[in-house]
């Protein structure tokens, strides 16, 4: 971008001294210069959100800047890392200073929630684009994997799954929902929580996690096929929201539930044991970890419901 370019960032990107003292140069020089902490390892990931992919012009700005920011946050969540720094490249196509003020609101309010600090950036003129990079850090003992799945672990899923896909069916059809289910889900698509706190208390604990994306069947079966393992899930015990159940009915609910994409919530693999402590420690904080399924040495994913096997039509999203 030309004109202006520098006044945004100066204005509203960079307009904040970093609140951590770890960012010796944050945003405004040609490189962030940043302090990794002696004794663990750096944990890296981006991602992008396109308008028209990703979200609708219909989703407000601060939410954009919210959603692009978990979306990248819950992949440090799955690794067990903790969040430290982010980077933002943004396409947008004209200098809507309104627009880039919420946008960046929505951005800084989790990342200040995670005590986290943007460190730079780029600014582009183009079709609406959000890159974002997070920066965590994991233990050197071992951050937590896909490929550590064992027979015997049990499979477990964080919060309840399918809300995002309800959530987005209510944005593009006329759902008759009432205000308060049409909201709740509408959120979990917009505002979805990063399980940075699980994520952390699994590293060292689980043996494998992924953060569910693409929907969980396919996020499942990534752990599954990299741990060279199978699993035998029961349909009936994946967690499913009230709201979803509510106006979507049994089984179009279980079908977002198992496919539907956005959740961002995590699927991990852990002892029996381990779940039970795991439970108790979360039991406060009002996050359900949901036990729905086995690890077993046969490949493949069987899907049980009600004793029998089910096959599912769709496993989940892909862009290509
Ligand atoms: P360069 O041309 O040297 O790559 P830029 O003109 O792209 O630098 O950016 C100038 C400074 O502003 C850099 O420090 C960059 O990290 C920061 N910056 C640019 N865009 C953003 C953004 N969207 N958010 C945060 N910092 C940004
Ligand atoms: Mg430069």
């Amino acid at each position: 971008m030309s004109e202006g370019e520098f006044d945004i960032i100066e204005g509203i990107f960079a307009a904040h001294p970093p609140r951590r003292s770890d960012v010796h140069v944050g945003a405004g020089d040609d490189c962030a210069v940043l302090a990794p902490p002696l004794g663990r390892r750096l944990a890296v990931s981006v991602d992008t959100m396109v308008e028209g992919v990703h979200f609708t012009n219909a989703m407000a700005p601060g939410r954009v800047g919210y959603r692009s920011l978990a979306a990248s946050l819950s992949d440090l969540a799955a690794m067990g890392a903790e969040p430290a720094w982010a980077t933002l490249a943004l396409t947008v196509p004209r200098a809507d200073l309104v627009w880039l003020r919420e946008f960046h609101a929505g951005f800084d309010a989790l990342a200040s929630e995670h005590g986290m600090d943007l460190v730079g950036g780029d600014l582009t003129r183009g079709p609406l684009a959000v890159t974002v990079q997070v920066h965590g850090f994991v233990p050197c003992a071992g951050a937590l994997l896909r490929s550590g799945a064992r027979p015997g672990d049990r499979v477990v899923v964080t919060g309840t799954v399918g809300d995002a896909a309800g959530g987005l069916a209510c944005t593009l059809d006329s759902v008759p929902a009432s205000e308060e289910d049409r909201v709740y889900l509408l959120n979990r698509f917009e505002r979805p929580e990063p399980r940075i706190a699980v994520g952390q208390a699994l590293c060292g604990s689980a043996h494998a996690a992924i953060d569910i994306s693409d929907g969980l069947l396919q996020d499942l079966g990534h752990i599954l096929r990299l741990s060279h393992v199978g699993a035998e899930i029961d349909a009936e015990s994946v967690p499913r929201s009230i709201p979803l159940r509510r106006l979507f009915g049994d089984e179009d609910s279980l079908r977002m539930a198992l496919s539907g994409g956005d959740d961002y919530e995590l699927c991990f693999t852990c002892a029996p044991r381990t779940l039970t402590e795991l439970q108790r420690q979360f039991r406060a904080s009002g996050v359900a970890l949901t036990d729905i399924g086995t690890i077993v040495e046969v490949k493949g994913l069987q899907i049980m419901r009600r004793g029998a096997p089910i096959m599912a039509a769709q496993q989940g999203f892909q862009h290509f």
